[in-house]
């Protein structure tokens, strides 16, 4: 039916909005079917009545009043709440029109309660999820292929050192990551599977400092292309940190095993050689020439007895000899010696505090240290430079973010900075294994770090390095303040009363066959008499036999068949009073005072010389020593 044959008012009539007229006076002169549909009174009822009053309207702002919300304008449109005939309240968009004041009123409502539930609903769930993202601890965000930030969380600007959204909208993602290639291979990654998942990575905070994630990285793509990548990013740098931490505490402790190894083999040969020399000392009947020949071999073995020595304490297996320490007092003196001897172009600073307590630590292993670091130091500026020592007292709290293990309550900090050089973070990874030197072959051992890393270790402290390429080096060592007891090592007893003599019986507990008859040699040849075992089981069976009769045992500790601690622990029940002396290339410092406080006598540490040997054994059980008792000496 075309349009001019219907008549608009029916028209009117059908449409889905209410449409009412008014008088002036608000009294309703015209009430559509759609009216009657959305308030559900009918045209009849509603004629006449004023139209505020039927339909209860009130503007939903509570300070706008209806009689002058359209004032003088021809035209008003907004929402107003209004009733129904059933009493409920629906929620309506309203159009008024007039030809000005004292005319009719046109007013046209739509009802959009539904609608506007359902967009509340909506900006709830957007609040809700905006508020999962905002408070995400993972570090999200939507970022374009060219690494243009579109949108972050606060988590995001607070991984990466931004200080607010808006500031790390600015930045670039690439710039965060190691490498561009690191970027180009993210972005092909995506390309290929659309999404990455637990993908390790590496970045960089904005100065620099590394961060550790684990990335999710979404891509979203149209027509095929990449437009945008959504990118999860936890932050995984404190469980990277004590990996890598564990990662090379175990390293240094498998070398240091290693090194024991070797040391204990290399010790052996050591103290046959020492002791065929000594022996050597007592031919009168010699060529000319064989002092000088003693001589080079005596250096040989203390030169290879200092390199087991510098090997075993970066496997921190020497025994400390803990004693309170003036860390101060140390630095002081080092400074002075170091003024003396480094060149002129090096300048010195101290800066100690004053009132630093004194640490329980082995004097000469802490003076090893640092002189280590300024030995590196002074390596590093070749061209002259400041070498800054300084002393302070750090809580331990503080170095818990940093450290696993932090056990004292304060700590002394030493710290060694220079303005050398510095280091790449290639070159710093590796700085604490033993033999890493970037030094021209005969200038470095690769050892000075490693020593630092073990005497650090053996003392429960913790040793930092911050480093920078052509910005200096600063080593941080903290040593804990209070030190247990028990790790200084007890004494032990029944040593023999002047004037009194024990058993002249020694038994000699040896696996190295040479060795054992070398001592036998010398020991019958002091005129003691002499027991000797190859092993633990030998050692306990011929103590059990001769009980009386010895008045010491010589034991080396790492014996076959039963080791030179139980063979001890066996031979301590039989007879309390047994006097033993343990022999060992390396002792750890836990298990020597665990070994005095159990009863043993005295240790010596080999290679030995007979002759220190020979005056603990007569302390122990006499002959007294008389002076001059060797003219045989040179
Ligand atoms: P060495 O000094 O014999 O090379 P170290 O263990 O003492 O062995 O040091 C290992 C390496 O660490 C050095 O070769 C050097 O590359 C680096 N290093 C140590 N200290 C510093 C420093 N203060 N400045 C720059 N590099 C250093
Ligand atoms: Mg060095």
């Amino acid at each position: 039916m075309p349009d001019d044959f219907m008549d608009p008012a029916d028209l009117l009539e059908l449409a889905d909005d209410a449409i009412i007229l008014t008088d002036a006076s608000g009294a309703i002169t015209y009430w559509n079917r759609g009216a009657a549909r959305m308030y559900g009174w009918e045209k009849k009822d509603a004629l006449g009545q004023n139209v505020h009053a039927l339909l209860r309207t009130e503007p939903p702002d509570p300070t706008q009043k209806l009689e002058t919300i359209m004032g003088d304008s021809s035209h008003w449109e907004g929402d107003l709440h209004q009733s129904r005939r059933d009493g409920e309240r629906i929620l309506v968009a309203s159009r008024w029109t007039t030809a000005g004041a004292g005319s009719p009123r046109l007013q046209i409502n739509t009802d959009i309660t539904a609608r506007r539930r359902v967009e509340e609903a909506l900006r709830e769930s957007e609040e809700r999820y905006r508020r999962f993202v905002t408070e995400d601890f993972t570090a999200n965000l939507i970022v374009r292929p060219d690494g243009q930030i579109v949108t972050c969380n606060p988590a995001f600007a607070n991984t990466f050192g931004f200080d607010s959204v808006e500031e790390a909208l600015s930045g670039n993602f690439v710039a965060l990551l190691r490498t561009r290639q690191d970027a180009v291979e993210l972005l092909e990654m995506v390309r290929q599977q659309g999404i990455v998942d637990r993908h390790e990575l590496e970045m960089l905070q904005r100065d620099g400092d590394p961060v550790y994630v684990v990335a999710r990285v979404i891509g979203r793509f149209s027509n095929g292309e990449l437009t945008e990548l959504q990118v999860y990013l936890f932050n995984d740098t404190k469980r990277k940190r004590l990996e890598q931490q564990l990662v090379q505490a175990q390293k240094m402790e498998g070398l240091g095993t290693l090194a024991g190894g070797i040391a204990h083999d290399f010790n052996n040969i050591l103290a046959i050689i020492l002791g065929y020399t000594n022996r050597l000392e007592s031919f009168r009947t010699k060529p000319k020439d064989v002092p000088g020949a003693i001589k080079v071999i005596k250096e040989a073995v203390e030169r290879g007895a200092a390199l087991v020595q510098q090997l075993l304490t970066s496997a921190r297996q020497t025994e400390a000899r803990f004693s309170s320490l003036d860390l101060n007092a140390l630095v002081r003196e080092l400074e002075k010696m170091l003024q003396a001897t480094f060149p002129k172009m090096i300048n010195f600073e101290l800066h100690l505090q004053s009132d630093l307590p004194p640490i329980t630590a082995d004097r000469s292993q802490i003076h090893q240290v640092v002189l280590n670091l300024c030995v590196n130091a002074r390596d590093a500026m070749q061209q002259g430079g400041t070498l800054t020592l300084e002393t302070a007292m750090v809580p331990g709290p503080q170095l818990m973010e940093t450290f696993t293990g932090v056990a004292a309550q304060n700590y002394a900090c030493i710290r060694v900075r220079d303005t050398g050089s510095g280091m790449s973070r290639e070159v710093k990874s590796h700085i604490f294994e033993p033999f890493f030197t970037t030094k021209e072959r005969g200038k470095g051992t690769g050892l000075g770090l490693s020593v630092v890393y073990g005497v650090v270790n053996n003392h429960r402290g913790f040793v930092q390095v911050e480093s920078e390429p052509n910005a200096g080096t600063t080593f941080l060592v903290y040593l804990p303040v209070e030190h247990s007891a028990a790790e200084r090592g007890g004494e032990g007893g029944s040593r023999i009363p002047r004037g009194q003599t024990a058993p002249q019986t020694i038994l000699l507990v040896e696996d190295e066959e040479m060795l054992r008859d070398l001592g036998v040699e010398i020991l019958e040849g002091e005129g003691y008499r002499v027991i000797a075992a190859k092993d633990g089981m030998e050692a306990v069976e011929f103590f059990e036999a001769n009980r009386d009769e010895i008045g010491l045992v010589i034991c080396d500790l790492g014996l076959p068949r039963l080791g030179g601690r139980e063979a001890f622990l066996k031979m301590k029940e039989m007879k309390p009073a047994v006097r033993v002396i343990v022999a060992s290339g390396y002792l750890e410092p836990a298990i020597r005072s665990e070994m005095l406080k159990a009863g043993v006598l005295d240790t010596i540490q080999k290679p030995y010389d007979f002759n220190v040997l020979l005056a603990k054994i007569r302390s122990v059980i006499g002959p007294e020593e008389v002076a001059d008792e060797h003219p045989e000496l040179f």
